[in-house]
Protein backbone atom coordinates (compact mmCIF):
# COMPACT_ATOMS: atom_id res chain seq x y z
CA UNK A 1 0.00 0.00 0.00
CA UNK A 2 1.47 3.31 -0.85
CA UNK A 3 2.32 5.79 1.74
CA UNK A 4 0.52 8.99 2.01
CA UNK A 5 2.31 9.70 6.45
CA UNK A 6 5.51 9.00 7.84
CA UNK A 7 6.01 5.50 9.21
CA UNK A 8 3.89 3.74 11.85
CA UNK A 9 5.60 3.07 14.90
CA UNK A 10 3.91 -0.59 14.64
CA UNK A 11 6.51 -2.48 12.21
CA UNK A 12 4.25 -5.49 12.19
CA UNK A 13 1.95 -3.41 9.71
CA UNK A 14 2.11 -2.14 6.81
CA UNK A 15 2.78 1.60 6.19
CA UNK A 16 -0.75 2.15 4.65
CA UNK A 17 -0.04 6.53 4.97
CA UNK A 18 0.38 8.42 2.37
CA UNK A 19 4.17 9.97 2.29
CA UNK A 20 4.20 14.49 1.63
CA UNK A 21 6.18 14.98 -1.27
CA UNK A 22 8.19 17.55 0.20
CA UNK A 23 9.38 14.47 2.91
CA UNK A 24 9.22 11.76 0.11
CA UNK A 25 11.44 13.65 -2.14
CA UNK A 26 14.11 13.29 0.25
CA UNK A 27 14.01 9.55 1.02
CA UNK A 28 16.41 7.36 -0.84
CA UNK A 29 15.47 5.85 -3.95
CA UNK A 30 15.30 2.37 -2.68
CA UNK A 31 12.04 2.97 0.14
CA UNK A 32 8.78 1.45 -0.32
CA UNK A 33 7.12 4.04 -3.10
CA UNK A 34 4.68 6.85 -2.01
CA UNK A 35 1.52 7.48 -3.89
CA UNK A 36 3.71 9.95 -6.41
CA UNK A 37 6.01 7.28 -7.27
CA UNK A 38 3.45 4.36 -7.21
CA UNK A 39 1.07 6.50 -9.45
CA UNK A 40 3.96 7.49 -12.04
CA UNK A 41 5.67 3.79 -12.33
CA UNK A 42 1.87 2.53 -12.79
CA UNK A 43 0.81 4.63 -15.17
CA UNK A 44 3.75 3.61 -17.52
CA UNK A 45 2.81 0.25 -16.68
CA UNK A 46 -0.88 1.02 -17.90
CA UNK A 47 0.18 3.36 -20.94
CA UNK A 48 2.62 1.07 -22.33
CA UNK A 49 0.22 -1.50 -22.33
CA UNK A 50 -1.93 0.28 -24.34
CA UNK A 51 0.92 1.16 -26.73
CA UNK A 52 1.53 -2.83 -27.15
CA UNK A 53 -1.83 -3.69 -27.45
CA UNK A 54 -3.04 -4.95 -31.32
CA UNK A 55 -4.51 -2.94 -33.76
CA UNK A 56 -6.86 -5.98 -34.20
CA UNK A 57 -7.28 -7.85 -30.90
CA UNK A 58 -9.37 -10.90 -30.79
CA UNK A 59 -12.27 -11.19 -28.25
CA UNK A 60 -10.41 -13.07 -26.00
CA UNK A 61 -7.75 -10.47 -25.59
CA UNK A 62 -10.69 -7.49 -25.60
CA UNK A 63 -12.08 -9.90 -22.58
CA UNK A 64 -9.12 -10.54 -20.67
CA UNK A 65 -8.11 -7.05 -20.96
CA UNK A 66 -11.85 -5.88 -19.31
CA UNK A 67 -11.02 -8.49 -16.99
CA UNK A 68 -7.33 -6.59 -16.08
CA UNK A 69 -8.88 -3.57 -15.80
CA UNK A 70 -11.68 -4.60 -13.68
CA UNK A 71 -9.02 -6.13 -11.41
CA UNK A 72 -6.74 -3.79 -11.55
CA UNK A 73 -9.49 -1.29 -9.93
CA UNK A 74 -9.87 -3.67 -7.16
CA UNK A 75 -6.10 -4.64 -6.07
CA UNK A 76 -4.36 -0.85 -6.99
CA UNK A 77 -2.67 -0.41 -3.63
CA UNK A 78 -3.52 3.33 -3.45
CA UNK A 79 -7.25 2.15 -1.75
CA UNK A 80 -8.87 5.78 -2.37
CA UNK A 81 -7.01 6.40 -5.24
CA UNK A 82 -8.99 2.85 -6.63
CA UNK A 83 -12.30 3.40 -5.11
CA UNK A 84 -12.18 6.98 -7.26
CA UNK A 85 -11.11 4.96 -10.28
CA UNK A 86 -13.76 2.47 -10.28
CA UNK A 87 -16.44 5.37 -9.50
CA UNK A 88 -15.20 6.56 -12.36
CA UNK A 89 -15.18 3.97 -14.62
CA UNK A 90 -18.94 3.35 -13.49
CA UNK A 91 -19.93 6.52 -14.91
CA UNK A 92 -21.86 6.90 -18.92
CA UNK A 93 -19.47 6.70 -21.56
CA UNK A 94 -15.78 5.49 -19.20
CA UNK A 95 -16.35 2.05 -19.03
CA UNK A 96 -13.17 0.19 -20.82
CA UNK A 97 -12.92 0.71 -24.15
CA UNK A 98 -10.98 -2.03 -25.83
CA UNK A 99 -12.16 -2.43 -29.51
CA UNK A 100 -8.62 -2.33 -30.94
CA UNK A 101 -5.30 -0.07 -29.95
CA UNK A 102 -6.27 3.59 -30.64
CA UNK A 103 -9.05 2.99 -28.50
CA UNK A 104 -7.55 2.06 -25.53
CA UNK A 105 -4.72 4.16 -25.77
CA UNK A 106 -7.54 6.93 -25.84
CA UNK A 107 -9.36 5.53 -23.17
CA UNK A 108 -6.46 5.23 -20.57
CA UNK A 109 -5.60 8.50 -21.85
CA UNK A 110 -8.67 9.91 -20.90
CA UNK A 111 -9.03 7.73 -17.53
CA UNK A 112 -5.47 9.81 -16.76
CA UNK A 113 -6.77 12.92 -17.49
CA UNK A 114 -9.81 12.29 -14.50
CA UNK A 115 -7.08 11.85 -12.23
CA UNK A 116 -5.11 14.85 -13.57
CA UNK A 117 -8.25 16.85 -13.32
CA UNK A 118 -9.34 15.81 -9.83
CA UNK A 119 -5.80 16.55 -8.64
CA UNK A 120 -5.31 20.35 -10.13
CA UNK A 121 -3.18 19.03 -13.20
CA UNK A 122 -3.10 19.99 -17.13
CA UNK A 123 -4.65 17.89 -18.82
CA UNK A 124 -3.09 15.82 -21.73
CA UNK A 125 -3.77 16.03 -25.18
CA UNK A 126 -5.10 12.84 -26.16
CA UNK A 127 -4.27 12.96 -29.88
CA UNK A 128 -1.10 12.50 -28.92
CA UNK A 129 -0.82 9.53 -26.54
CA UNK A 130 0.42 7.32 -28.99
CA UNK A 131 3.45 9.82 -29.97
CA UNK A 132 4.09 10.29 -25.26
CA UNK A 133 4.11 6.22 -24.97
CA UNK A 134 4.51 3.77 -28.28
CA UNK A 135 6.29 6.10 -31.58
CA UNK A 136 8.42 8.81 -29.78
CA UNK A 137 7.80 12.49 -30.71
CA UNK A 138 7.43 13.47 -33.70
CA UNK A 139 10.72 15.67 -33.69
CA UNK A 140 12.65 12.72 -33.23
CA UNK A 141 13.80 13.40 -29.57
CA UNK A 142 13.18 9.56 -28.82
CA UNK A 143 15.80 8.40 -31.28
P1 LIG B 1 1.82 11.30 -13.82
O1 LIG B 1 0.42 11.82 -13.70
O2 LIG B 1 2.18 10.08 -13.06
O3 LIG B 1 2.10 11.07 -15.39
C1 LIG B 1 3.30 10.48 -15.85
C2 LIG B 1 3.55 10.95 -17.28
O4 LIG B 1 2.45 10.53 -18.08
C3 LIG B 1 3.57 12.47 -17.43
O5 LIG B 1 4.85 12.98 -17.22
C4 LIG B 1 3.10 12.68 -18.88
O6 LIG B 1 4.19 12.60 -19.78
C5 LIG B 1 2.20 11.49 -19.11
N1 LIG B 1 0.78 11.82 -19.01
C6 LIG B 1 0.15 12.67 -18.16
N2 LIG B 1 -1.16 12.65 -18.35
C7 LIG B 1 -1.38 11.77 -19.35
C8 LIG B 1 -2.55 11.31 -19.99
N3 LIG B 1 -3.77 11.75 -19.69
N4 LIG B 1 -2.41 10.38 -20.98
C9 LIG B 1 -1.20 9.93 -21.36
N5 LIG B 1 -0.06 10.32 -20.77
C10 LIG B 1 -0.15 11.23 -19.77
N6 LIG B 1 -2.65 10.37 -6.88
C11 LIG B 1 -3.31 11.05 -5.91
O7 LIG B 1 -2.69 11.86 -5.21
N7 LIG B 1 -4.65 10.85 -5.70
C12 LIG B 1 -5.37 9.97 -6.46
O8 LIG B 1 -6.59 9.78 -6.25
C13 LIG B 1 -4.69 9.22 -7.46
N8 LIG B 1 -5.35 8.31 -8.22
C14 LIG B 1 -4.65 7.55 -9.10
C15 LIG B 1 -5.32 6.55 -9.82
C16 LIG B 1 -4.63 5.73 -10.68
C17 LIG B 1 -5.37 4.63 -11.43
C18 LIG B 1 -3.22 5.89 -10.86
C19 LIG B 1 -2.44 4.95 -11.77
C20 LIG B 1 -2.55 6.90 -10.18
C21 LIG B 1 -3.25 7.74 -9.31
N9 LIG B 1 -2.61 8.76 -8.61
C22 LIG B 1 -3.29 9.46 -7.65
C23 LIG B 1 -1.21 9.14 -8.93
C24 LIG B 1 -1.19 10.35 -9.91
O9 LIG B 1 -2.02 10.10 -11.04
C25 LIG B 1 0.23 10.63 -10.44
O10 LIG B 1 0.81 9.45 -10.96
C26 LIG B 1 1.17 11.23 -9.40
O11 LIG B 1 0.58 12.36 -8.81
C27 LIG B 1 2.51 11.64 -10.05
O12 LIG B 1 2.19 12.62 -11.03
P2 LIG B 1 3.18 13.17 -12.09
O13 LIG B 1 2.83 14.63 -12.25
O14 LIG B 1 4.60 12.86 -11.77
O15 LIG B 1 2.86 12.46 -13.49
Amino acid sequence: MARSAPASKDSSKPNTAVQTTAVAQSLPSDCPPDVEQLGRSTWTLLHSMTAAYPERPTLTQQSETRQFISLFGKMYPCWSCADDFRSWMKEGGNEPRVSNRDEFGRWMCEAHNAVNVKLGKKSFDCDKWEERWRTGWRDGRCG
